[in-house]
């Protein structure tokens, strides 16, 4: 270990994660309190996160980019759902038109924070990339790691995986040299990676299917928003992107709230639709009926219907079955059907990973985060002078990002205005009632849900994952709001 400093570097605020919340929270920063310093912490060698990360053929995002891009810098492309290079070229175009770039310290993996009342700081545990640790101090850290484990995704028990002959990735393994053309591929899950990955593979495999033990809700857009596209020749680029991402925020959650309240008619329509696509003689019914409701799992989406293009050309199909075992060869089926394969992709999900890993303790007390109540969707209970970065599980991520950027950027100038340093979510209302941080029923979510916070039953302790709730609270409700204790 290096000699460290006598007092290590200070920042008013450090954020940890260079990804898409990381960068966008520092342009928050520079813009609402440009006299405060800070530093982005980032683990890997790049810029961009997730979209730096997953390599897979056809990576692309789920939701439209007028909602998934900053509030602050339009989305000019003609594509509104868009593949993963152009929204890493969109992220550090960001950084870099707007100095970001120079802020960020690769290599720097986080692997605790304690906070001091004492001293009314963080201090920072860095691991480098050279296997040193380092450490920085700041008033404020904003965490921007994401919700998943870097290292790894998400693999179930393979019974019998070590005999297959063939090769197996994980989507999140990604790497160039998996050949796939003129192969047959066995797609193993049924969420938004394995339906993007199923249409690109079918293009040069010999055939791809999907293993999936349950069906999904499946649901096609263009790829395209003609409105969109309408909009930006006629007008400036800020006020069509203005004008498309109110249009884009208010259909879902038009869509969402419909899906909540009428669940059958929901569920019909989104399987109608499907039918349209694959027409009356294909089992609908089976591989495209869930048996939960709308939104109970996020739906998935597909542009311009390509899935169900792949599958009514025949280069693809869906097969909804349990796995027995893997033999030599393949898969074989509880049904007892057989699938040959020469590459298997486990498109099996994500591992959730709280605050990117980081262990927290306050004046010398470990913070359980499972102990934890998250405060309006950005702070924690008896946490002080720390906010994460989480964004939306019906929406695009970015909403809910930008939104927990401004507020930090409120409190922070609130308490330079009062002279305070400490801001300190208090749980007081013993009426509270704990409620899980997200109330998904897919299985990443129900793996890993006992690591997280618990949300409360009421404000400011309650998650609305409702973009138009959240501009009332964070955009414009009272920051010293009685809950929030100063200090
Ligand atoms: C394949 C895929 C597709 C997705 N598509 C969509 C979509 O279409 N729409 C949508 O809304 N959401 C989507 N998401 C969710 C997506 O993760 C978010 O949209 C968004 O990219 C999250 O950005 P982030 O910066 O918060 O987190 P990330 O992109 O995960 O970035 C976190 C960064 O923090 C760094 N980090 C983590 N821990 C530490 C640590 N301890 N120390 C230092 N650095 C650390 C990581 O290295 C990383 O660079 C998708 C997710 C995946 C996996």
């Amino acid at each position: 270990m290096p000699a460290q400093p006598e007092r290590p570097e200070h920042r008013d605020v450090i954020i940890v994660g260079a990804g898409l919340s990381g960068i966008g929270a520092a342009c928050h920063l520079r813009e609402h309190c440009p006299d405060k310093t800070f530093t982005i912490v980032e683990g890997r060698d790049a810029i961009g996160g997730t979209w730096d990360l997953f390599r897979y053929p056809g990576i692309r995002s789920d939701s439209d980019m007028y909602t998934l891009g900053y509030s602050f810098k339009p989305w000019k492309e003609q594509k509104a759902i868009a593949d993963g290079p152009s929204i890493l070229a969109y992220v550090r175009e960001t950084s870099r038109e707007r100095g970001i770039d120079a802020a960020v310290r690769f290599g720097h993996r986080v692997e605790r924070a304690s906070w001091s009342t004492e001293e009314g700081r963080w201090t920072v545990e860095v691991a480098l990339a050279s296997g040193d640790v380092t450490r920085l101090t700041c008033s404020f850290l904003l965490v921007c790691a994401g919700y998943y484990d870097y290292a790894q995704g998400y693999t179930p028990d393979l019974p019998g995986i070590e005999r297959f002959t063939g090769r197996v990735v994980h989507p999140q393994l990604w790497t160039d040299d998996i050949a796939y053309a003129g192969k047959r591929v066995v797609v193993i899950g049924s969420g938004a990676t394995a339906v993007t990955l199923v249409p690109e593979l079918a293009k040069d495999a010999a055939h791809v299917v999907m293993l999936q033990r349950s069906p999904t809700y499946v649901v096609s857009l263009p790829a395209q928003d003609a409105i969109a596209n309408w909009l930006r020749e006629r007008l400036s680029p800020g006020l069509a992107y203005d004008l498309v991402r109110w249009k884009n925020v208010l259909r879902s959650m038009a869509f969402f709230e419909f899906a909540r309240r009428r669940p059958e008619l929901a569920k019909k329509r989104l399987v109608e639709l499907v039918r349209q696509h694959l027409g009356a003689g294909y089992e609908v019914e089976k591989h495209f009926t869930p048996r939960y409701n709308p939104w109970d799992q996020r739906i998935c989406l597909v542009p311009d219907g390509d899935l169900f293009d792949a599958i009514r050309s025949g280069k693809a199909s869906v097969v909804t079955d349990q796995i027995d075992t893997f033999t030599e060869r393949g898969v074989r089926l509880r049904s007892g059907a057989e699938l040959e394969a020469d590459l298997i992709v486990t498109a099996t999900g994500l591992k959730l990973k709280f605050l990117g890993g980081m262990e927290l303790s306050v004046d010398g007390q470990r913070i359980e985060p499972s102990r934890t109540m998250n405060y309006k969707g950005v702070m924690f209970s008896d946490v002080p002078n720390l906010a994460g970065i989480f964004g939306y599980t019906n929406a695009s991520w970015t909403l809910k990002a930008d939104l927990t950027s401004e507020y930090v950027c409120r409190l922070i100038r609130h308490m330079t205005a009062t002279g305070t340093a400490r801001c300190t979510p208090r749980r007081s209302d013993p009426t509270l009632q704990e409620e899980p941080f997200i109330d998904f029923s897919s299985g990443y979510v129900q793996r890993g849900l006992s690591h997280f916070p618990k949300q409360g039953s009421k404000r400011p302790w309650r998650l609305h994952q409702n973009y138009a709730l959240d501009i009332l609270t964070l955009r414009y409700g009272a920051v010293d709001d009685g809950t929030m204790e100063f200090r």
